[in-house]
């Protein structure tokens, strides 16, 4: 069940937003005052707030501002003053939207529904960016720069880190000695190419069950390496 805070001062506004987020399906807390209101921001979790912009102690500016710095949570401001919706947009506080009093209930419900619709896809979307290769038993976690055999990490220094993700992103394709150099080493080619041959022997070492038959990087004779899938 997703969890709504309501921070407003005024009681009744206050309770149709609650009975209508209730009716479908909402969790809801209510503060009516901005210093209990923020703490309470603050300390529990929350799937959408409804900021009042007036409020008795800290205003709704202060709250959206304070929570924007610790949470990404949606963030929805009200206020009776058509000026402070051009304040809340003049201020970049961090507010997802504003509306003006008095709304429909239904509106709003609408609106939050939205939101969290739009703030789940983006929670979604960002798991799924979590950069991970997965060949056989090689697991290569990009976001994290790690790397797992068959379950197992494994050590790997920022160069041969680079030089197997690099090989594992571009599958079947054979590289030369040169242009791995190039890539990995972001230098001319004058450099010692005996380098790469010394890293990909490291890596094997690391990630192959018999470095004599290698599974995933094969080496081409006369010409360099491919990542074999
Ligand atoms: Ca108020």
């Amino acid at each position: 069940m997703s969890r709504v805070l309501i921070v407003e001062d005024e009681d009744a506004i206050a309770e149709i937003e609650k009975d209508y987020l209730e009716l479908s399906g909402f969790e809801v807390v209510i503060k009516s005052d901005g210093t209990s209101g923020l703490a309470t921001a603050l300390e529990e979790e929350f799937d959408i707030m409804i900021l009042d912009v007036m409020l008795p102690g800290v205003d709704g500016y202060e709250i959206c501002k304070q929570v924007r710095e610790k949470k990404n949570t949606p963030i929805i401001m009200v206020s009776a003053k058509k000026e402070d919706i051009d304040k809340i947009r003049g201020l970049g506080v961090g507010a997802d939207d504003y509306m003006t009093k008095p709304f429909s209930p239904s509106e709003l419900v609408a609106r939050v529904k939205a939101h969290l619709a739009r703030y789940e896809r983006l929670v979604s979307s960002a798991k799924e960016a979590n950069d991970i290769i997965e060949i056989r038993g090689l697991k290569i976690d990009k976001t994290a720069r790690r790397v797992f055999v068959n379950g197992e990490e494994k050590v790997f220094t920022t160069k041969e880190f680079d030089l197997l993700t690099f090989l594992a992103e571009h599958p079947n394709h054979v590289f030369t000695k040169d242009e791995l150099f190039k890539e990995i080493w972001d230098m001319d080619s004058i450099g010692d190419i005996a380098t790469v041959t010394v890293h990909i022997k490291k890596i094997r070492e690391k990630i192959e069950y018999d470095t004599s038959k290698p599974q995933y990087i094969e080496t081409i004779w006369g010409v360099g390496y491919r990542f074999k899938v």
